[in-house]
C-alpha cells in the first residue's frame, strides 16, 4: 500500500510508519472496536487500525475523492480487512452531521487528518461521537513547525494553530502532542 501510495503526487499526505504503529498500539491498549476517521487518502490509517481490530470491529472513514476511496477499497480487500471498514465519500463536515444525527453507539477512537480550515469543527463532532475514557487523534499539528511562525496567518496555518490552544486547554480532555510525523496530539475524552 505505502509502495503504491507513493507513486502518487499526494504521497506526502500519507501518516507516517510509526504514527501508525502507535494508533495500533492504542487500539489494542485501550481495547477499541469502534473507529471513526476523517481523511481516509489510501486506505493505510485505516489499514492499520483495522488490522489491530477483532471481526467485529466498526471503522467508518470519509473522503472526498472517490478514486483515492476505490485505491483504498483494494487494498482493504487485500489485506482481508474490508469488511470491517465503510467509506463514505463527500465532505466530511456533511457526512459527519449525518452520522451524528443517525449512529447511536458511541466510537472509541478518532483520526482527524482532512482539510485543516475544519479541523476544530471536526474536532467537536469527534468528541461528541466518542465515549469517555475514547481517543481523538488530530493529525498534523506541528504542520512543519509553522504554527510556531507567528508571520503565518494563511488560513490552515490558522486553523491549526488556534486548535493547537484551544486543546492544551480544553477541561473536557487529557492530552499529549507528540512530535511524530508533521505532529499527532492525542485527546482523551474525560
Ligand atoms: N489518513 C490518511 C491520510 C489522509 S490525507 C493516511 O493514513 O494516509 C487527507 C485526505 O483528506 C485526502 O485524501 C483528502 O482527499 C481528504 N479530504 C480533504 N478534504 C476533505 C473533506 N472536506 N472531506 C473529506 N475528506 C477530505
Ligand atoms: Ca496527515
Amino acid at each position: 500500500m505505502r509502495e503504491t501510495s507513493e507513486k502518487l503526487p499526494d504521497a506526502y499526505m500519507l501518516l507516517a510508519p510509526e504514527q501508525a504503529q502507535l494508533m495500533a498500539m492504542l487500539v489494542h491498549i485501550i481495547g477499541a472496536r469502534r473507529y471513526l476517521e476523517i481523511g481516509t487518502y489510501t486506505g493505510y490509517s485505516a489499514l492499520a487500525v483495522a488490522l489491530a481490530m477483532p471481526p467485529d470491529a466498526e471503522i467508518i472513514t470519509f473522503e472526498i475523492n472517490p478514486s483515492f476511496a476505490n485505491c483504498a477499497r483494494e487494498h482493504w480487500v487485500q489485506a482481508a480487512v474490508a469488511e470491517k471498514i465503510e467509506v463514505r465519500i463527500g465532505p466530511a463536515l456533511t457526512e459527519l452531521c449525518a452520522l451524528a444525527a443517525s449512529h447511536q453507539t458511541p466510537f472509541d477512537m478518532a483520526l482527524i487528518d482532512a482539510d485543516k480550515e475544519n479541523i476544530g469543527a471536526y474536532y467537536e463532532h469527534c468528541l461528541a461521537l466518542l465515549r469517555p475514557g475514547g481517543l481523538v487523534l488530530i493529525d498534523n499539528t506541528l504542520w512543519s513547525g509553522l504554527v510556531c511562525d507567528e508571520t503565518k496567518n494563511d488560513p490552515e496555518t490558522a486553523a491549526i494553530r488556534a486548535f493547537n490552544r484551544m486543546v492544551h486547554s480544553d477541561a473536557r480532555v487529557d492530552m499529549v502532542m507528540l512530535p511524530i510525523g508533521d505532529g499527532l496530539t492525542i485527546a482523551r475524552k474525560i
